[in-house]
């Protein structure tokens, strides 16, 4: 990974990155030395003026969001306010807090809303998962029934001081499992009935691998417009490393699924771990894959945490492994018109540009 943030830099040059993009590539890899004791934490970023950030300075991109794993050995570190490594100041640190397991939360300046009805820190068995280290406050709320869930609703818009959700672009329901491919169904039904009493006529969003049966994207498409994303997150191993509910989804029923959908006119994308298979891997599934998705995956890069040190591909423990991934997925994609958003993911690959294109939108939540 990166000596120092000047490094970036150097990167930047050799491949053709923004800096900007290779450091918060590295903020993802390293993670962060905090004085807290929690596994995790989250916080506003603001660049200092520093030629690493030059792009984003000319570009007037002046706010990130990151949430990061601590990690008492990373050469960053956050002290008095602000994100340093070493003596040199990176930028300044807002709202820092630890990075909890929530049941909700805003993306995109509080215009998307996620919301997770099942609680993840209770749901085991995917190996890179990191829930089981967070502290859990995804148990308070029970959103599963319709009473529970419009409650939720009118507490989050006086909070927000907002009349209705009219101003919401999308509700993302990313859960634990809900068990049951019915049960799911009938709550996103619910879930769009209840929405759109508060006037959201945005996508509703679900990311997960419970959506399955054909009948059930009848059901989906008429809760349009709807986005559907599957967690895939990898091609091989996938007994050994994801949950049952993912697992037992190969990746020809991946594409079936997704194939269906598409046609339906649903958005659809899936997800991935980059950092835990080899380059050829990923570039065969990208490849795979691309056809059956009209919208670009979610690619979360690995974040490692405590007893996850195994599961890292050997070829991920180079900085050249990730850019390398990148420049072979933006070569996948580049004709397709389909780009990250930036609002969506903290731990992307993609900050300021895919491949010639900037990235614009909100990043902070
Ligand atoms: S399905 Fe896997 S990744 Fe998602 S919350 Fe459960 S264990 Fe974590």
């Amino acid at each position: 990974m990166l000596k120092n943030p000047s490094e970036a830099i150097i990167f930047s040059k050799l491949y053709n990155v923004p800096p900007e993009d290779m450091l918060f590539l590295d903020f993802s890899l390293s993670g962060v030395k905090v004085k807290f004791p929690y596994a995790r934490v989250r916080f506003k970023f603001i660049p200092e003026n520093r030629p690493y950030f030059k792009i984003s300075f000319q570009r007037n991109i002046k706010e990130y969001f990151f949430a990061l794993p601590t990690n008492s050995f990373s050469i960053y570190q956050i002290e008095n306010n602000y994100l340093k490594a070493g003596k040199e100041k990176i930028g300044k640190v807002e709202s820092l807090s630890n990075d909890t397991c929530d049941f909700s939360y805003p993306r995109r300046r509080g215009t998307v809303l996620n919301l997770n009805p099942v609680s993840k820190s209770l749901c085991h068995g995917c190996k890179f998962c990191h829930t089981v280290i967070q502290d859990a406050k995804d148990r308070e709320e029970n959103l599963q029934v319709e009473a529970g869930l419009k409650e939720f609703i009118k507490n989050w818009l006086k909070k927000q001081q907002k009349p209705d959700l009219s101003h919401l672009i999308q509700v993302a329901i990313v859960t634990g499992c809900f068990g049951n491919e019915e049960r799911l169904l009938s709550w996103l039904k619910m879930a769009r009935k209840i929405l759109n009493e508060f006037n959201f006529s945005g996508e509703l969003f679900y990311y997960g691998s419970e959506i399955t049966q054909k009948e059930s994207l009848e059901e989906i498409e008429k809760l349009k417009p709807f986005g559907l994303c599957i967690s895939l997150e990898c091609f091989e191993k996938r007994t050994e490393i994801l949950k049952f509910t993912k697992a037992r989804l190969s990746i020809e029923d991946i594409k079936k699924i997704l194939e269906r959908a598409k046609k339906k006119g649903i958005r659809t994308n899936f997800s991935y771990i980059l950092g835990i298979e080899p380059l050829k891997i990923i570039n065969e599934g990208f490849r795979e894959l691309a056809p059956y998705i009209n919208s670009f995956p979610v690619i979360n890069v690995f974040q490692l945490h405590q007893r996850q040190e195994d599961l890292r591909c050997k070829e991920a423990l180079s900085i050249d492994y990730y850019i390398k991934a990148r420049k072979m997925i933006e070569k996948i994609f580049e004709d397709k018109k389909i780009t990250p958003r930036v609002w969506e993911n903290y731990r992307s690959l993609w900050y300021l540009n895919f491949a010639k294109e900037q990235l614009t939108d909100i990043r902070t939540p």
